[in-house]
């Protein structure tokens, strides 16, 4: 391996020896004033220096076989660190559409950086995400990819939904030459990437530009368009208009505390909070109204990256105070790390063993205290973790303007029912065949957290590209390209995607 020089071969004891480079950061008394991403980017020479570090394990190495997409980040940081960023990038495209996306959001430090064998010798991992997002912006800045959709198939799909399982799927149909239309029930494409992850984690521009990639590749969004509302276009009409359909709706449905006083005015509910408070005005849905913040007290109740994201997300549209109350302790949290690191310097307040258990309405009606409970951790519940147990007669009143309930998701059990043949498990998950995609009814694929479950969206991406895979195969079986086989037979007779 030779350095950035170009010169001089370094070896693995020399690359350990470098320290890990620093990426710029907007300091918390400036971040606080603005929905801008904390981590500035690195620049060309200092990416060089960070790519440098990479061991180049031998197979298997660790880095790639804890990426939900395979990326075969070895090969990307070796192109890295030659200078050549256009090579890098092809490298992490071989697997993945959206290394703008993963490099800034996947929870790195538990996959590719949690595995690093630099971080098993002592130093601070590979900062393998911040590499990936820089290599994506640096191609995106300087003119990108040539990409060119291969000759036309004749062959056309529907997809529902735009969050990265659709436009990882859209991405790649396209670039094989198939026609691809994407139903969206927002105004915007994107799903949680515009609608949900702020932009102090993901920068707006960087999702608006890879949507314009993928527009230009001639996919087609059609948006305000929620299949199978009434009125809009069915899944069965889609079935009957496409020779393929892939369903990535996601798992959009929020969990509730079932407690009094949670249907209060004031009382939020996580995604709405963050819609309103990340996005212009012009890119709400109808029915949406702007929370006046600025100088409210918020309490935001829930401990994963929802409940990171919505106390940020209020501290920069300008409240007085925000707290977070989560019903176990830091250590059971299951947000990332970082982000909760990020939130303690802004000023936020954690009050951990805390469980709200009703919202108390004021005067004018609106929500005005709430009544908590402190609780102990107990025994381990199924998950592992040690459950809250209450503690009796330990409730106490917190005055609050806004509260937020971030609780979790859910696919959305409703939209599913509604396809008639459609299998699903146990919590309105769509079932599919795990190697495909596949769902119970021909001609339509599943894939994201419709499948998942509220999950990454690296294990979102890493299930879309299986369904890629298997509706490419199908829709050429269709074409006649392939001799169907046996196998590839489903037990009505119907030619499937192996
Ligand atoms: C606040 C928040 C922060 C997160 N932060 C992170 C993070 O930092 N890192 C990370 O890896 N993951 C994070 N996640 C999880 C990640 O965003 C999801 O796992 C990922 O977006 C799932 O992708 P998807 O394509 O399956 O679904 P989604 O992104 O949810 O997209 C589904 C789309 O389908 C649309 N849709 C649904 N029903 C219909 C219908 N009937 N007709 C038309 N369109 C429909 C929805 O409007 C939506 O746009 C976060 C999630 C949330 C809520």
């Amino acid at each position: 391996m030779t350095n950035l020089t170009g010169m001089r071969p370094i070896d693995r004891k020399e690359r350990l020896q470098i320290p890990r480079q620093p990426v710029p950061k907007q300091a918390p008394g400036d971040r606080i004033s603005n929905f801008g991403e904390v981590y500035q980017g690195y620049d060309a020479e200092t990416v060089i220096i960070e790519a440098e570090r990479c061991l180049q394990c031998p197979d298997p190495q660790p880095c790639m076989s804890t990426c939900p997409m395979e990326n075969n980040i070895p090969l990307a940081l070796w192109h890295v660190s030659q200078g050549d960023f256009f090579e890098a990038y092809r490298s992490f495209r071989q697997t993945s559409t959206l290394s703008e996306v993963c490099g800034r959001v996947c929870p790195q430090e538990r996959l590719c950086q949690g595995s690093c064998v630099v971080g098993a010798h002592g130093g601070e991992p590979v900062f393998i995400g911040k590499i990936e997002s820089f290599v994506a912006d640096y191609v995106r800045l300087h003119g990108g990819l040539d990409l060119k959709p291969e000759t036309s198939t004749g062959r056309s799909v529907a997809i529902v939904g735009s969050g990265p399982a659709g436009l990882h799927v859209a991405e790649l149909l396209a670039l094989r030459g198939h026609s691809v239309d994407v139903y969206e029930a927002w105004p915007k494409p994107g799903g949680l990437l515009y609608y949900g992850i702020p932009g102090f984690k993901l920068e707006k521009p960087a999702v608006v530009a890879l949507i314009e990639r993928i527009e230009a590749l001639g996919v087609r969004f059609i948006c305000n368009t929620r299949i199978n509302d009434p009125g809009q276009p069915s899944v069965d009409d889609l079935l009957n208009r496409y020779d393929a359909v892939l369903l990535a709706i996601g798992a959009g449905i929020p969990s509730v505390m079932r407690i009094e006083g949670e249907d209060l005015p004031g009382v939020w509910k996580s995604i709405d909070f963050l819609v309103t408070t990340n996005l212009p005005e012009t890119d709400l849905p109808a029915g949406f109204n702007l929370p006046q913040i600025k100088g409210k007290r918020v309490v935001v109740v829930g401990g994963g990256d929802t409940g990171s994201d919505c106390v940020r997300s209020a501290k920069r549209a300008g409240a007085s105070h925000v707290m977070l109350s989560y019903r176990r302790t830091e250590a059971e949290m299951p947000g990332r790390a970082e982000d909760r690191g990020f939130a303690k310097e802004e000023g936020i307040d954690y009050e951990f063993l805390t469980q709200p258990i009703r919202f108390i309405a004021g005067d004018n009606g609106r929500v005005a205290q709430i009544e908590m409970r402190r609780m102990k951790l107990g025994e381990p519940d199924s998950s592992g973790r040690r459950r809250p147990v209450d503690i009796p007669n330990s409730e106490f009143m917190v005055p609050v303007d806004i509260a937020v309930l971030a609780l979790g998701f859910w696919p959305d059990e409703k939209f599913v029912k509604q396809v008639e043949g459609l299998n699903t498990k146990r919590w309105g998950e769509i079932e599919v065949d795990p190697d495909t995609g596949m769902t119970s009814r021909t001609a339509l694929w599943a894939a994201g957290d419709a499948v998942n479950g509220a999950d990454l969206v690296a294990t979102a991406m890493a299930s879309a590209s299986r369904a890629a895979e298997s509706m490419d195969r199908y829709l050429r079986i269709l074409s006649n390209e392939y001799k169907i086989l046996e196998s590839e037979m489903n037990p009505t007779g119907v030619a499937v995607a192996a």
